[in-house]
């Protein structure tokens, strides 16, 4: 009950209707864009200062933070896409992403996006397990483990207390989170564009919706996704 999951096929139609801007500068953009198609979500490539005007929300793929941090300066993007963020338009990183997003980075030698208030380490698993995929308790996801893919993954060290953790490891890590939310800021650790299952996408797609259209926020079906996400603050 109480499910993210359970509401998405009523938001199908309007997902069509909202622009969900991809940052195409470096990284596994391409493989999000088809993620959000699956989701029944239409994607945009985003490079430029006009692009980013024109989307209800955007996507900091995973790839290599350091490269993405510098090519947001040289792009002259990183001002304006923090001034967004501020105003409330839905961010979502993955992996290198949620690098960029986090107020401070352990290692990061230039300046970022700075959104979220949490801290996050670059690179944190260690060299011997680089990779790995773990199955994560659904938490406001519905039923069923979310298959997690974790490259070379930053870890969450802490967050402050207005920050809602959606999904967590399991025991061998402490239940540390790897899914975080503050207000229309989205991050994690891992990379559900890597997968098949759509359930983060689907629930991005409907952050987007709520900014586009705000009257939606006072319907029941968000509502409820509201409740759940605060119930597990
Ligand atoms: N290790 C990369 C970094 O620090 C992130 C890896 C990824 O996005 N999969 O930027």
């Amino acid at each position: 009950m109480g499910s993210i999951t359970n509401h998405h096929a009523a938001g199908r139609h309007a997902a069509e209707a909202v622009n969900i801007g991809v940052l195409a500068l470096q990284g596994d953009f391409a493989e999000h864009a088809a993620s959000l198609r699956r989701a029944g979500a239409q994607p945009l490539e985003v490079r430029t200062i006009d692009q980013l005007q024109h989307v209800d929300g955007l996507i900091i793929p995973g790839g290599e933070s350091t490269t993405i941090a510098r090519l947001l300066i040289a792009y002259d993007l990183r001002e304006p896409l923090i001034a967004l963020g501020r105003r409330g338009l839905p961010i979502w990183g993955t992996c290198a992403g949620a690098i960029l997003l986090a107020e401070e980075i352990i290692t990061l030698d230039r300046p970022a996006l700075h959104l979220m208030p949490m801290t996050i380490e670059r690179n944190a698993f260690g060299r011997q397990i680089d990779s790995f995929e773990a199955h994560l308790e659904p938490g406001p996801f519905g039923s069923g483990d979310i298959p997690a893919v974790f490259i070379r993954a930053p870890r969450i060290r802490s967050v402050d207390d207005a920050v809602h953790v959606l999904l967590r490891l399991g025991p061998e890590h402490d239940h540390e989170p790897v899914a975080v939310q503050y207000q229309s800021i989205l991050a994690t650790t891992f990379h559900p564009e890597l997968t098949a299952d759509t359930r983060i996408h689907r629930h991005f797609v409907e952050m987007c919706q709520q900014r586009a259209r705000p009257s939606a926020r006072t319907n029941a079906r968000t509502g409820e996704a509201h409740a759940t996400l605060g119930r597990l603050g």
